[in-house]
C-alpha cells in the first residue's frame, strides 16, 4: 500500500494523544496524591494543635492555683472560682483530645500509659493544691505551697510526655509536616516554661526558705532554656512563615516577656522574703507578661495551619490545571485531525476525482465544497479555472470543426445552384468506381446540358439564365434518389452519378429527368420552356475505364444528341430519340431564336 499523509498524520494525533494523557495522568495522579497529603497533613496537624492547646491548659492551670494558693483571704472565693474554670476548661480540653485520638489510643499502649500517667499526675496535683488551698494561710507550713506546685509540674510533664508522643505519631504519619510540629512543639514549650519560671518564683515567695538554692537553681536552668529556644523560634519561625507578622509578634514577645517579665521575676526572686510581694501580687503582674508568648504560639499554630490548607488548595488547583490542560490538549488534536481530514485530505481526494474527471472531459461544475479553508478554496478556484479554459477550448474546437466541414460543404457545393461541385462529384466517383469494381456493380453517369442556354442569358440576362440555373437544380433534385450524386459540372451543363445500374435503368431516368425538366417553372418567367440534351454511359463492373473515360464517354453521347436536334437523350444504343416539334420550338421561341 503506499504511504498516505493521512495514516501518518492519524498515527502522529494518537501517539500525541496517547502521551499526553500519560502525562496528563502522571502530573494528575502526583497532584491527587499531592493533595490528599497536604489535606491529611492539615488534619494531622489540627489535631497536633489540639494536643498542644490542652498540654497547655495543663501548664496554664498552675497561674491560677499559684494566685489561689497564695492569695490573701479577701480574694480566696474569687481566686478558687477562677480555678475551678481553669480546671474545668483543661479537663474540656484533654476529654477533646481524648476523642481526637480515639484511634491511636486504642492501637498504642504507650498512648494509653501516658493518658492514664496524665489523669493520675493531674488528679495529684490538683489534690495537693487543693490541700493547700483549704489550710488557711496562718496555718501552712515550710513548702506546702511549693510541693503543690511541684505536683502541678509533674501533671504538665505528663501532658508534655503524652503530647510528644503524639506528635511523634503525626510525624510519622505525615512527615512533610515536621518542620511544623516541632515548631509548634518548641513554642508550646517556651510557653510552658515561661509559666514555670514564675512557678519557681512563686515557690520561693511561698517556702520557707530552705529550699532557696534549689529554687534559684531552676530559675536559671529555666531561664536559659527560654533564651535558647528564643533564638530557635527567632530564627527557624521567621525563615520558616517568611518573617513578617510572626517578626512582629517574635519583637513583641522579646520586649515585653524578655525585656519586661523575665527580669521583673529575677528581680523578685533576688529580693529578701520581706522585701519581696506575696505570691499573688507577683504572679497578677507576671502572667500578663506571658500574653506575647502565648500569641507568638497560637500564630505559629494557625501559620503552620494556613500554609498547609493552601499547599493543599494549590494541590488542587493543580489537579484541575492537568485535567484541563490534557482535555484541552486531547480535544486540539482532535479537532486538528478532523479539521485536516475535512479540510485538507478529503478535499484532495475530491480534487483528484474532478480531476480524472476533467480529464475525460466532463466539465460539468461540480457541488462547491463547503467549510474548506482558503488554500484548498485557492486549489477548486483553480479546478473551476481549467474547467472553463476546457470548456472555452471545447467550444472552440467545436467551432472550428464545425467551420471546417463547413468549408468542405462549401469547397464541394456549386453556390448557384446548392448542388454538388464538379470537384465533389469527381472525388465521389473516383470512391463509388473503386468500391463498385469490389461489388461487381455497374457505374453509371446522365450528363446533361441546357439548350440553347446563350439565348437565355442574351434575351433575358444573366441573372435570368442564374435563376433558370437555380430552378432546375431545386426542380430536379427531387426527382433523384437521395443517394445518387447530382452535381453542376460546368457552366449549364448537370451530372447524375449512378452508383448501381444499368443501361436500361440509366436511360430511363434521363428520361425521367428530361421530361421533368419540361414541367419546370422559373420564378419571374413562369412561361419560360426550359430543354436539355442528355448523354448516358454505364461502366461495367470491371470495365478498363476511368471516370474521365466514362465522362467522355457520356459527353459524346450528349453532343450527339445536341446534333440530332436537341431535348434528347444519347445512350449507349441510342442514336437519338425524337425531339417533340412543338418543345423545339417553343424554346427557340422562349430563347429568341438560335
Ligand atoms: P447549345 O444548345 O448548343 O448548348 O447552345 P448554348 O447556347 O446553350 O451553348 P453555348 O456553349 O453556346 O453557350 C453556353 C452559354 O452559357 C455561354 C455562357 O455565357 C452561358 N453560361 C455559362 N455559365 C453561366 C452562368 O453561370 N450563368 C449564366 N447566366 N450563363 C452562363
Ligand atoms: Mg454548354
Ligand atoms: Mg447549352
Amino acid at each position: 500500500m503506499p504511504f498516505k499523509i493521512q495514516h501518518l498524520q492519524w498515527l502522529g494525533g494518537i501517539l500525541a494523544a496517547a502521551a499526553c494523557l500519560a502525562l496528563g495522568g502522571m502530573s494528575l495522579r502526583s497532584n491527587l496524591a499531592d493533595h490528599e497529603r497536604y489535606r491529611h497533613g492539615g488534619e494531622q496537624l489540627a489535631r497536633y494543635n489540639a494536643v498542644l492547646v490542652a498540654a497547655n491548659a495543663v501548664s496554664a492551670e498552675r497561674g491560677p492555683a499559684n494566685s489561689a494558693m497564695g492569695g490573701a483571704d479577701g480574694d480566696r472565693a474569687a481566686l478558687a472560682a477562677a480555678l475551678a474554670a481553669k480546671r474545668a476548661d483543661t479537663d474540656r480540653k484533654i476529654a477533646g483530645v481524648e476523642a481526637l485520638f480515639a484511634g491511636e489510643r486504642a492501637a498504642a499502649a504507650e498512648v494509653q500509659h501516658l493518658q492514664a500517667e496524665l489523669h493520675l499526675r493531674l488528679g495529684q496535683g490538683r489534690a495537693a493544691v487543693d490541700a493547700v488551698i483549704s489550710t488557711p494561710p496562718g496555718q501552712r507550713v515550710g513548702n506546702d505551697v511549693a510541693f503543690a506546685i511541684e505536683m502541678m509540674f509533674a501533671a504538665a510533664d505528663a501532658a508534655i510526655a503524652l503530647r510528644d508522643q503524639l506528635g511523634r505519631a503525626v510525624v510519622a504519619d505525615t512527615p512533610q509536616i515536621a518542620a511544623h510540629v516541632v515548631l509548634n512543639n518548641v513554642a508550646g514549650r517556651m510557653r510552658e516554661d515561661a509559666g514555670r519560671l514564675g512557678s519557681y518564683v512563686v515557690m520561693l515567695l511561698t517556702s520557707d526558705g530552705s529550699l532557696r538554692e534549689r529554687f534559684e537553681a531552676n530559675i536559671a536552668e529555666t531561664q536559659t532554656r527560654l533564651q535558647d529556644m528564643r533564638r530557635f523560634l527567632g530564627g527557624f519561625a521567621g525563615a520558616l512563615f517568611k518573617g513578617g507578622e510572626v517578626d512582629a509578634v517574635v519583637g513583641t514577645v522579646n520586649q515585653v516577656y524578655f525585656g519586661e517579665a523575665l527580669p521583673y521575676a529575677r528581680a523578685v526572686a533576688s529580693l529578701q522574703p520581706a522585701a519581696a510581694p506575696d505570691a499573688a501580687t507577683f504572679t497578677r503582674a507576671y502572667v500578663p507578661g506571658m500574653r506575647p508568648v502565648e500569641n507568638l504560639r497560637e500564630l505559629i499554630a494557625e501559620r503552620s495551619q494556613t500554609t498547609i490548607d493552601q499547599l493543599r488548595d494549590q494541590a488542587s488547583r493543580f489537579v484541575l490545571a492537568s485535567l484541563l490542560l490534557t482535555l484541552v490538549v486531547i480535544i486540539a488534536l482532535a479537532v486538528i485531525g478532523i479539521a485536516f481530514r475535512d479540510g485538507l485530505f478529503l478535499p484532495l481526494i475530491t480534487a483528484r476525482q474532478q480531476i480524472i474527471a476533467i480529464a475525460h472531459g466532463d466539465l460539468t461544475g461540480p457541488p462547491v465544497m463547503a467549510h474548506v479553508s482558503a488554500e484548498v478554496r485557492g486549489m477548486f478556484e483553480g479546478l473551476d479555472l481549467l474547467r472553463a479554459q476546457q470548456r472555452r477550448r471545447v467550444e472552440l474546437e467545436e467551432e472550428q470543426r464545425r467551420l471546417t466541414e463547413q468549408l468542405r460543404h462549401l469547397s464541394r457545393t456549386d453556390m448557384l445552384t446548392g448542388l454538388l461541385n464538379r470537384r465533389a462529384v469527381n472525388e465521389l466517383a473516383l470512391d463509388s468506381l473503386a468500391s463498385a469494381d469490389a461489388e461487381a456493380r455497374a457505374v453509371g453517369v446522365l450528363l446533361f446540358d441546357i439548350d440553347h442556354f446563350k439565348a437565355i442569358n442574351d434575351s433575358q440576362g444573366h441573372a435570368a439564365g442564374d435563376a433558370v440555373l437555380a430552378a432546375i437544380g431545386r426542380h430536379l433534385a427531387p426527382e433523384l434518389d437521395a443517394t445518387a450524386p447530382f452535381a453542376r459540372y460546368g457552366g449549364e451543363e448537370f451530372i447524375v452519378l449512378l452508383t448501381d445500374t444499368t443501361d436500361a435503368l440509366a436511360m430511363a431516368l434521363a428520361e425521367r429527368l428530361r421530361r421533368a425538366l419540361s414541367r419546370l417553372s422559373v420564378p419571374g418567367a413562369p412561361r419560360m420552356v426550359v430543354t436539355a440534351s442528355f448523354g448516358v454511359a454505364v461502366r461495367l463492373p470491371d470495365a478498363d475505364q476511368t471516370w474521365e473515360q466514362l465522362v467522355a464517354t457520356a459527353d459524346q453521347r450528349l453532343y450527339r444528341a445536341k446534333r440530332s436536334g436537341r431535348n434528347r437523350t444519347c445512350g449507349p444504343d441510342t442514336p437519338a430519340l425524337a425531339v417533340p416539334a412543338d418543345t423545339a420550338m417553343t424554346l427557340r421561341a422562349a430563347s429568341g431564336g438560335g
